[in-house]
């Protein structure tokens, strides 16, 4: 098991080392092997996550907002259900948001789809050579992600944008089990600070030793899990966005980092 250990990135995208001695990512040749398998996996817990209603107050917003709709969007029917994840099932960078947004995911069926963090993030995306176009706007607006796969804290749009505790355990499993089907991940970008300690408390369930203590979550922070990279990042919510918090730069520099992981993963694998 490689020493996991942590180290910052600046806003240029800078950043130090990474242990040679972790395992790389899987070859060109596994991806083609096990992309179709791990496809269907997740098709079908797609399925079972957009049926799911064990958060009462979760369901009960979701159905509610998608009852009442925001004004601009009266004549759309909003999709008002759990989102799966979304992506390439042979992703090595998997990006782990907090939940849908009430008029955003929650009406457009897609994650960070149809509201401004989207449109963030997937800009970052597309600069950085994860998605094919930098716009998010529908299920049917032609966005394909490569090598990328975007899969959320809790499924459902929560009030005020604040899940409760129990509610992320509850829907953590979801997140393990798309985990378990992408088994080319390599490098995990949390955006915020609920999503980090999410993707710790699911990286911790599905084995992997955590360094003690515990990483805290800081924009730019890098912490090695074993073979997994962990990205910290601000999350591109309007909040942050507007304050001046998060920048274009500073979320592109995040992407830049996991292209430069992956690149790295790849030709330590070419190497062996
Ligand atoms: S938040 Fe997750 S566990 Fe709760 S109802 Fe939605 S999909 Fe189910």
């Amino acid at each position: 098991m490689t020493a996991p250990r942590s180290l910052r990135i600046s806003a240029a995208g800078t950043a130090s080392t990474t242990p040679t001695s972790r395992v790389p990512c899987s070859s060109r040749a596994d991806r083609c092997a096990t992309s179709a398998t791990d496809a269907a996996a997740l098709a079908r817990l797609a399925r079972v996550i957009t049926r799911c209603r064990l958060c009462p107050r979760l369901v009960a917003h979701r159905e509610l907002v998608a009852r009442t709709k925001r004004r601009q969007f009266r004549d759309e029917a909003y999709w008002g259900r759990p989102l799966p994840g979304f992506g390439d099932p042979a992703a090595r960078l998997l990006i782990v948001g907090l939940a849908p947004a009430a008029h955003g995911g929650n009406r457009t069926g897609r994650i960070f789809t149809g509201d401004q963090s989207g449109d963030w993030l997937f800009r970052a995306l597309y600069d950085a050579g994860f998605a094919n176009q930098p716009r998010s706007e529908s299920r049917d607006d032609g966005l394909v992600l490569r090598d990328a796969y975007v899969p959320a804290a809790a499924r459902c749009a929560p009030p005020d944008n604040k899940p409760t505790i129990a509610e992320l355990a509850r829907c953590r499993p979801y997140l393990l089990r798309e985990r378990a089907f992408l088994t080319r991940v390599c490098a995990i970008v949390a955006l915020g600070r609920i999503a980090f300690a999410t993707v710790l408390a699911a990286e911790r369930a599905a084995g992997t030793v955590l360094p003690r203590p515990l990483p805290r979550f800081a924009h730019g922070m890098v912490t090695v899990l074993g073979r997994v990279t962990l990205i910290a990042s601000y999350h591109p919510s309007r909040q942050n966005t507007q304050t001046g918090k998060l920048s274009r730069a500073m979320l592109a520099a995040v992407f830049a980092r996991a292209r430069r992981c992956l690149d790295g993963d790849a030709r330590r694998a070419r190497a062996q």
